[in-house]
């Protein structure tokens, strides 16, 4: 039996995307490629809030209890290795338990998984084979990848997901796949060369529905995610684009959520918002 490294499991609604409003249960795997250290800095400049997080972490024994950021990646306790001890290694059978057991009815129903992270195809697909085929997941009709769209799926689980009975080809008994894509821009602090991938990103499009959602602050992030989108479409890839607010704290979100409303109608683009933080605050478990 496979394990994977669990950052955060709980259920609530899913706040971005596609899937906005969607009851869903949320597994966040610990690890991620990339830091983001930039997102809601001036550009060049890094986020220091989380090294004071990380300063006084004998304060805190559980995600809960870890403060929100402004500026930085908002999950950072997902793949910071300061913070790598408030995420068990779990045994995909309990993992699928307890997933279970938060779903309302303890029962799949109208609700959707997400996989989340950090980055959660950096190296735990092995492990999603066995989760998936487990008994109690059967049910289960939809699942999202957020992922960063910078890792391949692997050809074991290409070749999972090419026999599993997906709604691109069955109307009945569906299991609908999708990837959201969060691609960086140069906000986030990555390196472009490093965050633009569409190769692997048109790749996931023959598996499942696959978007791009960019998180925009400024018009100047809205025109560097047309001008990525050009690049993404010029190596054949044909889902829809999002651009979302940035703002994992409800301050930084409603200065910019109307504008980058606007932004999106201007430029033709689907607009995603980040019901999260309104409904809940963003608090860690939401
Ligand atoms: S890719 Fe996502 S999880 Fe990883 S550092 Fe960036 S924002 Fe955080």
């Amino acid at each position: 039996m496979s394990k994977i490294k669990v950052a955060e499991l709980f259920y609530s609604i899913q706040g971005e995307g596609r899937y906005m409003g969607v009851p869903s249960v949320f597994l966040r795997t610990f690890g991620c490629n990339f830091k983001c250290a930039g997102f809601g800095m001036p550009r060049g400049e890094l986020s220091t809030e989380v090294d004071k997080v990380a300063e006084s972490i004998d304060n805190y024994k559980s995600y809960n209890e870890l403060p929100l950021v402004s500026t930085g990646c908002d999950s950072y306790a997902s793949w910071d290795p300061r913070f790598k001890h408030l995420s068990p290694v779990l045994e995909t059978d309990s993992i699928v338990e307890a997933i279970v057991d938060s779903l309302p009815h303890k029962e799949w129903r109208d609700e959707h998984l997400v996989i989340t992270g950090g980055e959660p195809l950096l190296g735990w697909q092995r492990s999603y084979i066995d989760l998936l085929s487990h008994p109690k997941m059967a049910a289960l009709k939809e699942l999202t990848f957020e992922t960063n769209g910078t890792q391949p799926l692997t050809q074991e689980f290409q070749d999972y997901l090419r026999w599993k009975p997906n709604s691109w080809t069955h109307n009945r008994g569906y299991f609908a796949l999708t990837f959201s894509v969060s691609a960086k821009l140069g906000a986030s602090g990555e390196l472009r060369e490093d965050a633009i991938k569409p190769e692997i990103v048109v790749d996931y499009e023959r598996f499942g529905y696959t978007y791009l959602k960019f998180v925009i602050a400024t018009e100047a992030d809205a025109e560097e995610a047309l001008e990525v989108t050009k690049i993404y479409r010029d190596a054949g890839f044909v889902g829809p684009v999002y651009l979302m607010p940035v703002g994992g704290v409800e301050s930084v979100y409603s200065m910019n959520n109307k504008n980058v409303a606007l932004l999106a109608m201007k430029h033709g683009m689907r607009y995603s918002d980040r019901l999260q933080v309104p409904l809940f605050k963003n608090e860690w478990g939401t």
